[in-house]
């Protein structure tokens, strides 16, 4: 069977020819220019070897000035491909009412998953940012840079000086009841896990975006699915859990920030959009979410009583946002009652979407990008004859545990496709409680697999 190819297309004038993209390139595809420099004076990235490319986009995750766009190409024993709706891309700025931008009709864009994010920040009336640029996240906080939302809605963008402070600035602004939002990637998430466990503790909402990419340590800069047991086992101290959004495209990417801010609200508890480099750095059309205005201040005082801001204060007296306890009867009862939270989420919050499960043998489980790889791999095994179904979990947190023992019980396998070691497939077992085999493949160190190599590992592990 024909391989997809890849193709790259270099944006010559913003390339400052820093070799990064070379380096990164597993197939010595690129190359810099050795006499020709572009109008900057900078020699620049080109496809020296355009035969090699196989569209992994690694040097688009790496490329910190973002020149380069990635195509995955046919090859030419492959059927036409169906034609894509037209894409409109609108660049213009949305008219301004009272400040806030309003929107006449929806738009089609396209854009990264990063982009998306700070797009629907903006739109969804979300009130501050605050972060700290790390691959493959940065595009976050540079395209709120470029938006400046300071001057139409009013929304505070910060870079602050460390992800502990921005996780804390998060603490903080969640705290006096405001919509705020930080975004990370693995190791930057990591540092704010203190922060994140003090928010659950005081039960404040917020959304923290992670942008995941391969650890352990400092790792690299590809992307990976390793922090899925730090996001979906509450991550820092104590007796918590935060809700967990797995997007697969660019267009849950712009969705689910508001759902984020809902759910953060509705529970009072962080919640975290759980993404990956792929999905980052991935550039899709999006329609993205009309504009909200951000609340006013009276409408704050109405929807968060709990909130410590000094409105209302006459009425309601004075509000303490603390996560600490010193008396161990009160800290016993806080636990039980933040327990009784999230039993109440468990039971009401599960998402998932299920894929060709109606008539199939066996079972890939797989999130985010991995679920994207693992369609095609469906429709790859279906092809030689293996009737395969996909589940994709949604909410990682709460985790879809009884539905995926119902869809199991039909089925003679299970294989969950994480790019991970193995984290997910302990859920999964679980779940499905021994009754039939439950096999992992993942790939490390920042490699994504291949839908080929999925199909294989189904075949050697479950089918055989
Ligand atoms: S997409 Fe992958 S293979 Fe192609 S040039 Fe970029 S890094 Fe190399
Ligand atoms: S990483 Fe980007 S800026 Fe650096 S050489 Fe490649 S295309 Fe140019």
């Amino acid at each position: 069977m024909s391989k997809i190819k890849g193709a790259v297309v270099v944006d010559v004038d913003r390339c400052k020819g820093c070799n990064l993209c070379v380096v990164a390139c597993p197939t010595q595809t690129l190359a810099l220019t050795t006499n020709e420099v572009n109008h900057k004076g900078y020699v620049y990235s080109y496809m020296a070897q355009p035969d090699s490319c196989i569209g992994c986009s690694s040097c688009a995750i790496v490329c910190p000035d973002g020149c380069i766009s990635v195509y995955k190409t046919k090859p030419a024993t492959a059927k036409p491909a169906v034609v894509a709706d037209k894409v409109e891309i609108v660049s213009g700025v949305a008219p301004l009412v009272n400040n806030v931008p309003v929107e006449e009709e929806r738009e089609v864009v396209l854009m990264k998953g990063n982009e998306a994010i700070a797009h629907a920040a903006v739109r969804c009336g979300c009130d501050g940012y605050f972060g700290y640029p790390i691959t493959p996240q940065s595009e976050v906080l540079e395209t709120l840079a470029e938006l400046k939302p300071w001057e139409t809605t009013g929304m505070v963008v910060l870079q602050a000086e460390s992800e502990v402070a921005a996780i804390n600035m998060l603490y903080g602004g969640g705290g006096t009841g405001k919509r705020v939002m930080t975004s990370s990637a693995s190791v930057g998430i990591a540092l704010m896990q203190e922060g994140i466990s003090y928010m659950a503790g005081a039960e404040v909402p917020g959304v923290i975006v992670n942008v995941q990419r391969g650890g352990p340590g400092l790792g690299t800069i590809q992307p990976s699915q390793s922090d899925y047991n730090q996001a979906t086992r509450g991550g820092g101290n104590g007796d918590y859990n935060v809700i967990v959004l797995a997007p697969n495209s660019v267009q849950e990417m712009a969705d689910f920030v508001d759902q984020a801010f809902e759910l953060a609200f509705k529970y009072r508890t962080p919640v975290m959009i759980l993404t990956d480099g792929v999905i980052g750095q991935m550039m899709e059309k999006v329609v993205l979410p009309p504009y909200k205005p951000r609340r006013t201040e009276a409408e704050l005082v109405a929807e968060c009583p709990w909130a410590s801001n000094g409105n209302g204060l006459k009425q309601r007296g004075v509000n303490v946002v603390t996560s600490l306890e010193l008396d161990p009867v009160e800290m016993e009862k806080k636990n039980l009652q933040l327990q009784a939270k999230f039993k109440k989420i468990a039971e009401n919050e599960v998402r998932y979407e299920t894929v060709g499960c109606e008539d199939a043998d066996y079972l890939i489980v797989a999130f985010g990008s991995a679920a994207r790889i693992s369609e095609k791999a469906m429709s790859l095994a279906r092809e030689r004859g293996i009737k395969v179904g996909l589940f994709r979990p949604i909410t990682l947190w709460p985790f879809p545990e009884a539905e995926i023992r119902e869809i199991s019980k039909t089925m003679k396998g299970v294989l969950t496709m994480e790019i991970n070691a193995g984290q997910m497939v302990f859920d999964v077992r679980a779940a499905v409680e021994s009754q039939i085999p439950v096999a992992h493949f993942g790939r490390l160190g920042g490699i994504v697999p291949d839908p080929e190599e999925v199909v294989n590992a189904l075949v050697e592990k479950l089918v055989k």
